[in-house]
């Protein structure tokens, strides 16, 4: 059976920055399942399991763009720190749900200088292209409940 939309498929990767630092791999965990033609991984790596079978193993690149997007300046801003009420302890590195223009997302505080705290609302992977090391170890059709959820089912399930 070949990866094609509505197709659940499990991989194990690993994930390298062009300066080959390893920032993610599924080798000693679980392996990510995921519902194939639904936009649940990033596009350029969906793209790239177009076709694929059970067995294949394969590397692909993808520009930031095609990855976790480029970094938008203006997702990093100032803010004072009467913002963060009720926190009592602010570090950098810290992140939070907040509403950022496009609708929920994460910030993450990535410097403070006295009252200024500078949050940065890009994705952590954001502006780096990034490479996928990728082992294709089950392929299935989904369920129709799957289907009708837009997701897979089974173990770490939210059910
Ligand atoms: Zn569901």
């Amino acid at each position: 059976m070949q990866i094609a939309d509505n197709i659940a498929v499990s991989i194990h990767y690993t994930l390298t920055n062009d300066d080959g630092e390893v920032l993610d791999s599924s080798i000693d965990d679980d392996a990510l399942v995921y519902l194939h033609g639904e936009g649940n991984i990033i596009s350029g790596l969906e793209q790239a399991l177009n076709g694929k079978v059970v067995g294949d193993k394969f590397k692909v690149r993808l520009d930031a763009e095609d990855a976790y997007g480029e970094l938008v300046e203006d997702r990093v801003q100032v803010i004072p720190r009467s913002m963060f009420e009720g926190i009592d302890e602010l570090e950098v590195g810290m992140q939070f749900q907040a509403d950022v223009s496009e609708g929920p997302g994460a910030v993450t505080i990535i410097k403070i200088d006295g009252d200024n705290v500078t949050i940065d609302g890009n994705h952590p992977l954001a502006g780096q292209a990034l490479t996928f090391d990728v082992e294709v170890v089950d392929v299935r059709a989904a369920t129709e409940e799957e289907l009708d959820h837009g997701h897979v089912h089974g173990e770490g399930c939210h059910h």
